[in-house]
């Protein structure tokens, strides 16, 4: 784990005293500090007022639906936003370009699957700040900066916002055969817990939109990029 993550403040907007003991130990534990709003407006407010790496939001709160705390938020700044929600249904539409919200975990939640979210949305907004890295494997110019690759013919791909992390994770460990498990918790964030065939797929996309790419399967292993 990176250790740079660490430290700072996260926000936590819930109004259920349980989950934000639970919130709170866990939160902590990983080396947090946390502000705790009980309201969205005060949620509001701190945020407003202080630095904060991130935002715990639960969508059900006493004085305003979370879904406009969450946009109000979104208006201000770039921090990276959790979803807390029982509500299946408002997933889609909070992840929405609309209302820009990084992750979301459903309620009942286990803390240490609340941990890894909040540490993968916290890495994931370091990384994406605007870089002008370059690396070419094989003939294919991966570009952080635009996050597109170019074929040895000149031809533009841009892959899906996964595809890409795992084409670069990938291009930056080239000549390495890498685990599923690896893979996984360096792309994703966080171990699917078993759940590696979203690797297999992903690289089937990546293989589908980049004709040539050369990511070869190291059996019983995983995968490996040959530059
Ligand atoms: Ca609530």
């Amino acid at each position: 784990m990176n250790e740079s993550i660490k430290g700072g403040t996260v926000l936590l907007i819930e109004d259920d005293p349980d989950i934000a003991d639970v919130v709170r130990l866990y939160v902590e534990k990983a080396g947090f500090r946390l502000a705790h709003a009980v309201s969205g407006r005060a949620g509001l407010d701190i945020a407003s007022g202080s630095p904060i790496r991130a935002v715990l939001l639960d969508l059900g709160l006493p004085d305003m639906d979370g879904v406009d705390v969450c946009k109000e938020l979104r208006a201000a700044s770039d921090v990276p936003i959790l979803i807390l929600t029982a509500r299946d249904s408002e997933i889609d539409k909070v992840l929405g370009l609309e209302l820009g919200a990084d992750d979301y975990v459903t309620k009942p939640f286990s803390p240490r699957e609340l941990v890894a979210r909040v540490k993968a949305v916290l890495r994931r907004a370091e990384e994406d700040r605007p870089g002008t890295a370059v690396v070419e494997v094989g003939g294919y110019r991966i570009d952080e900066g635009r996050r597109e690759v170019v074929l040895p013919d000149g031809a533009v791909v841009r892959p899906t916002a996964r595809e890409f992390d795992l084409a670069w994770y990938l291009a930056t460990n080239t000549g390495l055969a890498l685990s599923r498990g690896q893979i996984l918790e360096s792309v994703w964030g966080y171990d699917y817990f078993g759940e590696t065939r979203t690797v297999d797929v992903h690289v089937r996309q990546l293989r589908k939109k980049v004709p040539g790419i050369p990511i070869e399967t190291v059996w019983g292993v995983g995968y490996r990029m040959e530059g």
